[in-house]
This record gives C-alpha cells, sequence and structure tokens, in this order.
C-alpha cells in the first residue's frame, strides 16, 4: 500500500484525497486536496463553481496525533466570491470554519475540557488554555442541540459572575431536563431580552413558571410584551439563601474593616480565615473551622447574629415544609431580621417581604430545589476553571459543553468516512 493510501485511511477525513506525505521531525505533514470541484463559503455554506482569483491560499490544520507523531494536514485552498460575504478562503469539510484544528481534533479536545483539568488537558494535547477555550467556543457554536429551546416550560434564569465579578454571564435552564439550555455574556434586562427574542413569542407564552433570583432585571425582562407574560415568577430557595449569605457576607466585611482599624492587628488576622466557616453549611466545616466558629459564639456580637440569622433563612427551606409553614417562618425571619437592625439583614427583609409571593409559588411549585443547587455548584467549579480563559464567551462555552444539550461524539465513535 502507498503511504498516501495508507493516509488516506489513518486520517478519515472527509472529502479529501492525499497527495503527500512528509516525516519531519517530531511530525508528520500530510498534504491534502479537496475531492469536490465546488467551492463552498465557510460563512454560509453557498456553493459556486467560479473561483475569486487563481491564487492558492497555503493552510494547515492539526489533526489528532499519531502515536508520539504531532500530524498536520496541508491544503492549497481556493478563494470563493460569495455575494453575501465576499472574498472568502473556501471552506472545508473537515474543519470548523477559521479554526487551525480539524474537527476530529476539536471534538476531542472539546469532550476532554467537560472531564479533565486544564493542566491534564494542555498536557496531554499539547495546546494552551487559551487555545482550548477558543476550540469550545466553536464546538458550542456547532454542537448544541438545535431543538434546546423547545418544551421548555419551566425555566430558571440565573447570573454567574466570571473573573471576580469583572464579567457577569447570564444562564436559562430547563427545569425538566436540568439543564443549560441558552446562555450570554451579561446580567441585566437586556441580556435576559435575548433570550427572549431567540424563543420568539409562541414559545415565551408557552413557559408556565420562571424561576430567578430577587433582583429586579430578570422579572423585568420576563414581564415585557411577549415575553413570558403568563408565567409565574418563582424566587426559588436557593437564591433566597445565597441573599441571606451575601447580607452575612456584608455584616463579616463591615466587622472586619472595624477590626483593621485596631492597633492589634493579631485580631484582624486570625478574624480572616472567619469567612468561610461562616458561609459554608455548618455540617461542611472542618475541625479548625468548627472552632473558629465557637470563637465567634463566644464573642458575641454583630457576628455572631448576622450568622444565626442566615442559618435560620436556610432552615426554613431545608426540609420540605409545605407552603403556610414556609409563610409563617419566613415572616417571623423577616421580624427578626428587621429587629436586629443590621443595615444588610434590614434590607433583605424588605425584599423578601416584596417577594413573598415569589418565593411561596416556587414552594408550592417545587421549582428548582436540589436539582438547581447542584447545577449552580457545578457551575462554580467550571467558572474557576474557566478563569484563565481570554473570554466571558469561552467561559460560557465551558460551561454549555458541560451541562448543555450536548452529545459529544469522539472521533472513533462517528461512522468512519472512507471504508477500507
Ligand atoms: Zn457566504
Amino acid at each position: 500500500m502507498r503511504a498516501t493510501t495508507a493516509f488516506k485511511r489513518l486520517m478519515d477525513l472527509p472529502g479529501v484525497t492525499v497527495s503527500d506525505v512528509d516525516f519531519q521531525p517530531a511530525r508528520v505533514v500530510v498534504t491534502v486536496k479537496l475531492s469536490s470541484r465546488k467551492l463552498h463559503c465557510p460563512e454560509c455554506g453557498f456553493l459556486t463553481k467560479a473561483r475569486y482569483d487563481t491564487r492558492p491560499v497555503s493552510s494547515s490544520w492539526r489533526h489528532l496525533d499519531l502515536g508520539r507523531w504531532r500530524l498536520e494536514v496541508q491544503a492549497d485552498l481556493r478563494r470563493i466570491a460569495c455575494p453575501v460575504h465576499g472574498a472568502r478562503t473556501e471552506g472545508v469539510p473537515f474543519a470548523r470554519p477559521g479554526s487551525r484544528f480539524t474537527a476530529d481534533f476539536e471534538d476531542l479536545v472539546g469532550w476532554l475540557a467537560t472531564t479533565m483539568d486544564k493542566t491534564a488537558v494542555c498536557r496531554l494535547v499539547r495546546i494552551d488554555w487559551d487555545t482550548t477555550g477558543r476550540i469550545i467556543e466553536r464546538v458550542m457554536a456547532t454542537g448544541l442541540d438545535p431543538k434546546r429551546l423547545d418544551n421548555l416550560f419551566v425555566a430558571g434564569a440565573d447570573e454567574v459572575s466570571w473573573r471576580k465579578g469583572h464579567s457577569y454571564l447570564t444562564l436559562v435552564s430547563n427545569n425538566d431536563t436540568g439543564r443549560f439550555v441558552w446562555g450570554k455574556e451579561g446580567k441585566d434586562t437586556a441580556t435576559l431580552d435575548c433570550f427572549f427574542d431567540e424563543l420568539g413569542e409562541k414559545r415565551s407564552a408557552a413557559i408556565t413558571a420562571m424561576s430567578m433570583d430577587m433582583g429586579p432585571a430578570f422579572e423585568k425582562s420576563a414581564r415585557k410584551p411577549g415575553h413570558a407574560t403568563k408565567a409565574v415568577i418563582c424566587f426559588d430557595p436557593f437564591h433566597v439563601v445565597q441573599a441571606g449569605t451575601q447580607a452575612l457576607e456584608k455584616v463579616r466585611r463591615g466587622v472586619w474593616q472595624d477590626l483593621r482599624k485596631l492597633p492589634d492587628q493579631d485580631v484582624a488576622r486570625r478574624f480572616k480565615g472567619a469567612r468561610w466557616c461562616l458561609l459554608k453549611n455548618p455540617g461542611d466545616l472542618t475541625d479548625d473551622q468548627a472552632a473558629t466558629l465557637r470563637k465567634i459564639k463566644r464573642r458575641g456580637g454583630d457576628l455572631w447574629r448576622a450568622y444565626a440569622l442566615k442559618e435560620a433563612l436556610r432552615a426554613i427551606f431545608a426540609d420540605d415544609l409545605s407552603e403556610d409553614d414556609v409563610a409563617i417562618l419566613l415572616d417571623r425571619f423577616c421580624s427578626r431580621a428587621q429587629r436586629s437592625g443590621m443595615k444588610p439583614f434590614v434590607t433583605l427583609a424588605k425584599t423578601i417581604r416584596k417577594r413573598r409571593e415569589g418565593i411561596l409559588a416556587a414552594v408550592r411549585l417545587g421549582v428548582n430545589n436540589a436539582r438547581h443547587e447542584g447545577l449552580n455548584r457545578r457551575v462554580r467549579l467550571i467558572i474557576n476553571r474557566a478563569y484563565g480563559f481570554h473570554s466571558a464567551n469561552a467561559a460560557l462555552a465551558l460551561i454549555m459543553v458541560t451541562l448543555g444539550p450536548i452529545e459529544h461524539v469522539l472521533p472513533h465513535e462517528r461512522r468512519p468516512t472512507t471504508d477500507p
């Protein structure tokens, strides 16, 4: 068998013939020719036999490694004159537009990134993390289930911060499947408007309930004409408890600022480790953290009272209480928070009173509890890994290819394009 024939079979790239194989130090460069006489626009798929000019465009793509060899595909491409996109280098059937990697290579990386940490991915496939980010953006663009926005009846809207508050993502999940179906950079009303635009009026009207955080931005979007006007707006327990944690964090920061002004900086330093023992659930504390928490309890004061309030709020939703019971406990919590005189908790009491109907609706409809919390925990882990990416869109892509409606098909799992 000739080397070119062997490599055509080995690489299994669609729509090409192999014209040359060149072994270089540590890599094999395989030159291919496109079989199709027609050219297609990489942007829109427009097909034509006409070339824009006769100048060849030398292009190359990295393909899956062959043993320890790096495999490179090389081709002279033609230029096409697309009536819409103008003069472009033609698209190829084995790689996504604008990529320097074959689709097989990208599919592998797209799946690896969902299951492996950064160091392992970069070492195994020999690309940097930023490149990984760009690859999964392309995998997201082509791989998500096109029907993901159908049959969406109970939806959840969430915001997550990427790079510690420098940038935000809005994510929409389908409560029935527990998967994210939509995402975009931003966290305001206009961001969620884009979701409803994509959903269209008919599918938007079919949404019966929508859960969200207690801020005004998402509700405002949901209530606009043509959006989810008929949906019951739910403020799910996850977001209510999260608001309690945020109030506690504000009190803690205030106390910490006061301590830093003291002449004895030892107290402040010891106090710094208190953050996690306050924010974690009591059952998840390490021995050291439990000891710190006992010290805070002995010292008493605002910090301990704030902690007790946060825990009381969490306890309301910890058991499967009825809507009526939750209503009573919630009102009791609000009076306590109000009486505490601590500003973040007074504000929280006000918010909860205003959002009472929506909170109780979430309890009544059982919208987004454990599953929602689990989904959010996984998002936070992904966000941490996405820290080194160049853009919020790459972070979004990592979330969507991991927790979105996507079926990862690895190169050896798809049908061979050439039969031996
Ligand atoms: Zn085009």
